[in-house]
């Protein structure tokens, strides 16, 4: 079998769910061997450059100005106050830095502000990720000619369940997006979340959609959803703890090569959900207290975490 598929079918991805959750385990974890040192994780870390105030209205977030969420509005950050928090993460043993701005997408006068910070963290000798809505292909050129490694841009949930998260864009819209980022030479970044009042189909379509990209996304992060009080998702029913592992699991199969990233929601998670998921393939978390404008654990925890797992954090060459 073809090691690198982009031709999956959505019964081929039922059907790895669908594995007793030993079997998939184990299958995800060898292959996860074969690829990456297991005992290695990624961290990267993340900072919120403009805050609240976005038009889109996605249901689970607390950025929308569609919701009233007790959310402070935040404008763009000057660039040395980004660079400050930058050589902090990087102190601490980050080796990306994330800035993510609420937007829907980014004016060319907005874009022309983030440059310098794009190059300034470059110039610390950390990999750049930014994450600003959807980019048109001219965008994406700039970006690229300032040195950006890492596009964000989640998929969020399968094209079946989109219209029931968002309404103010279309699936379509993203993956439009991904391919400018693509055509770029920028690494994509790109995942989704659980507990978007999802099934597992579509999970399993999720998968496939970003499987079946031309190419994978070099990161692919899952996030499980932190319901906010005030947005339409705020009493959602959570998936179970199996079906998370679950979903990591089948990542690993489909997109063998991918930085799996835990993501948002690490904060509900217990050591032994977390090791689990190392396990079933994720290799990548986001370290600091914050992420974007819910919590994470503390880095203190998560050095705990990883030591009595026996896991080094490291940067992984892998891309
Ligand atoms: S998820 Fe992003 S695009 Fe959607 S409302 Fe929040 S900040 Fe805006």
């Amino acid at each position: 079998m073809k090691e690198l598929r982009n031709d999956w079918a959505l019964a081929e991805v039922e059907a790895l769910f669908a594995l007793p959750f030993n079997d998939l385990l184990f299958q995800a974890h060898t292959l996860h061997r074969k690829n990456f040192n297991p005992n290695q994780v990624q961290v990267s870390s993340l900072l919120n450059i403009k805050t609240g105030a976005c038009p889109e209205d996605c249901s689970y977030c607390s950025q929308s100005s569609k919701y009233d969420t007790g959310l402070e509005r935040e404008k763009l950050m000057e660039v040395d106050a980004v660079l400050k928090q930058a050589q902090e993460a990087k102190d601490k043993g980050a080796t990306r830095f994330c800035m993510g701005a609420a937007w829907r997408n980014p004016t060319d006068k907005s874009l022309d502000k983030v440059i310098p910070m794009i190059q300034g963290v470059k110039a610390m000798g950390l990999e750049t990720c930014v994450t600003l809505g959807m980019l048109t292909q001219e965008q994406a050129f700039t970006l690229k000619e300032a040195g950006l490694d890492y596009y964000n841009h989640n998929i969020d949930t399968s094209k079946e369940n989109y219209s029931n998260v968002i309404t103010t864009r279309s699936f379509q819209d993203r993956l439009n997006t991904l391919e400018s980022v693509q055509n770029a030479d920028i690494h994509v970044c790109s995942g989704g979340i659980l507990g978007l009042g999802e099934g597992q189909t579509d999970r399993a379509s999720m998968l496939r959609s970003l499987a079946n990209l031309e190419k994978h996304p070099d990161s692919v992060p899952l996030n499980l959803l932190v319901p906010i009080p005030g947005t339409p998702f705020e009493a959602i029913e959570p998936p179970t703890e199996s079906e998370f592992v679950r979903t990591i699991a089948v990542a690993r199969l489909m997109m063998p090569k991918s930085v799996v990233r835990l993501s948002a929601g690490r904060t509900e998670m217990g050591e032994a959900l977390q090791a689990l998921c190392f396990f079933a393939g994720a290799n990548s978390i986001f370290y600091g207290d914050q992420l974007l404008t819910t919590d994470n654990p503390d880095t203190n925890t998560d050095q705990i975490l990883f030591e009595r797992l026996g896991i080094n954090q490291q940067l992984l060459n892998s891309h």
